[in-house]
């Protein structure tokens, strides 16, 4: 146990995701070592994305305002909305550039061990976005693993019933993989193979 404020600074940073006791350590003294200035960013920095990022209303994507950047561009297509699971897969598809249409970030995928079940993602809000708008194609692009292929298999059965076309991109993905690790010509390719669900 270190004392007082380098304690709970190595406590903090070890509540992070990937972030073990020794890690915790090591970023705690290179912090200790840092100029004032550079401390003070990194604090006002993660203060400010909580106080001005929320989720977009329509899409969930990480946003400033109501809508996000994509909700609010005119010049995308919105008949074809392609379902993620985190926003970084959003970004992830984006830096294709193979996709023109609009998003819907789930928050997750199904995983039973881990208690995660269709409810807990946002698949109410996905219905209702194609109760509402005019949707011509839903392409499902969750990871090509075994939480995303669960996912992809509960959307299509649950979106058979709509009159909308459901695809999932195609496999050529690496297995087990998660799609913000594919470069974007692997990513891009398997968008263009997608295969009707
Ligand atoms: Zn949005």
């Amino acid at each position: 146990m270190y004392e007082g404020p380098v304690q709970d600074l190595i406590e903090e940073l070890g509540r992070l995701p990937g972030i073990g006791p020794k890690s915790a350590q090591r970023l705690a003294f290179h912090l200790l070592t840092v100029e004032m200035a550079d401390a003070e960013r990194l604090a006002r920095t993660i203060i400010a994305v909580k106080e001005k990022v929320r989720f977009c209303q329509r899409c969930f994507n990480v946003s400033e305002h109501e809508e996000c950047r994509i909700c609010r561009d005119a010049r995308r297509d919105t008949t074809l909305l392609c379902v993620v699971e985190e926003p970084r897969d959003l970004m992830a598809m984006e830096r294709t550039g193979e996709f023109r249409g609009r998003y819907h970030v789930l928050g997750g995928a199904i995983s039973p061990i881990d208690g995660v079940g269709p409810d807990d993602l946002r698949i109410k809000e996905l219905l209702t976005r194609l109760g509402n708008e005019e949707i011509r194609e839903v392409i499902v692009a969750t990871n090509p693993n075994i939480e995303g292929e669960a996912t992809a298999s509960y959307l299509a059965r649950m979106l058979k019933v709509l009159e909308v076309e459901v695809s999932r991109i195609a496999s050529g993905l690496p297995v087990g993989g998660d799609l913000e690790y594919a470069d974007e010509v692997t990513l891009g390719r398997a968008f263009s193979g997608r295969r009707a669900l």
